[in-house]
């Protein structure tokens, strides 16, 4: 009797918010043999999906029908709340078996909403926002963070190592934006005390070159320092020497000073430093005669004095 073979059915995911970082991601996901059905609010962003192999869906629930994942990678934690209950309303619309993955960057409280919504429903979800940035999107080698049952973050996994380098359990559901938001505090903290000292050397009449050299080989290293040098001329490759275009800009790091802050206040913690960076980028964001929010973060170098 003739043998025959089982054909190898393609595990399909529903992707929501084919932006900057979605777009790449999904086609990381196209990639990797997974069948991608893409759902976006502008019409432009599903057609690069679909140039990119993705199957275009024509609402919410035509995207979800039949998924074993949901990635969405969305602005806003309203906008992600909206989707998943009150608006499109995805958790009652997904198939009971899917594993949702909410990768955009949101308040803990949201990602515990929809977490404590899904659990309700018997659903698996998890929050996973990310760090790595479009470059790190479109390498696949973004690292996530995420937050939910252990057993539904390894159910994660099978999607996730196809678009990201390292994957971290940071804990329950909301866990993994508490972990990015304390990450990217710390990184607001160290850039804007490397351009503040390499500032003070250049004032003192230092090489800032030279004098990063001698901060990497002492107490002072960091990874601003090391991998992101803010000061123009000094590193190759890194936005400060392309006048600050590309990389981080201004404005998403507001936004996740902002979340920050609200977990600072949702904890009662003391942030002083982190809301001194807060306050810098906002400032730094807003004022002047031009408007610095596109620019990339290491840019807070110029409020410090003029650049070459
Ligand atoms: P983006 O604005 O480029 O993309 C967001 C996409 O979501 C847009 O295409 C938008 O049309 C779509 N969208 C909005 N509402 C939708 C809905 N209801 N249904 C489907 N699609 C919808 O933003 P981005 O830069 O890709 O960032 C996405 C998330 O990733 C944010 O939460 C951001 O904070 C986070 N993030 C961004 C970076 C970065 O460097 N850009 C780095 C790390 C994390």
């Amino acid at each position: 009797m003739a043998k025959v073979m089982a054909k190898k059915v393609a595990k399909k995911v529903a992707f929501f918010g084919l932006g900057n970082m979605g777009g790449p991601m999904a086609a990381n996901l196209v990639k990797a043999g997974f069948e991608v059905c893409a759902f976006d609010l502008v019409p432009a962003s599903v057609e690069k999906a679909a140039a990119d192999g993705c199957s275009a869906a024509t609402s919410e629930k035509d995207a979800v029908a039949g998924a074993d994942f949901v990635v969405t990678m969305l602005p806003n934690g309203a906008i992600a709340e909206a989707l998943y209950i009150d608006g499109a309303g995805l958790l009652d619309l997904v198939e009971s078996s899917a594993v949702l993955i909410d990768c955009s960057t949101v308040a803990a409280s949201s990602s515990r909403r929809i977490g404590a919504e899904a659990k309700q429903r018997n659903i698996r979800a998890i929050d996973a926002p990310v760090s790595g940035g479009v470059a790190g999107a479109a390498a696949g080698t973004l690292a996530f963070m995420c937050g939910g049952e252990a057993a539904d973050v390894e159910a994660a996994k099978e999607v996730l190592k196809h678009m990201g380098a390292n994957i971290f359990h940071a804990g329950p559901s909301g866990a993994g934006q508490v972990a990015k938001a304390c990450n990217n505090m710390l990184l607001a903290v160290h850039m804007i005390g490397t351009a503040e000292a390499l500032q003070l050397g250049v004032n003192n009449g230092l090489d800032p070159k030279t004098l990063s050299e001698i901060m990497l080989k002492s107490s002072g290293c960091n990874w601003s320092l090391e991998k992101y040098n803010p000061y123009p001329g000094v590193m190759e490759g890194v936005p400060a020497s392309r006048n600050y275009s590309g990389g981080f800009m201004v404005k998403l790091m507001q936004k996740d000073l902002g979340l920050a802050m609200e977990a600072a206040l949702a904890s009662k913690s003391a942030t002083p430093m982190g809301a001194l960076a807060s306050n810098l980028y906002n400032l730094y964001a807003n004022t002047g005669d031009k408007d610095n929010s596109d620019l990339d973060f290491s840019s807070i170098q110029r409020f410090f004095g003029d650049t070459p």
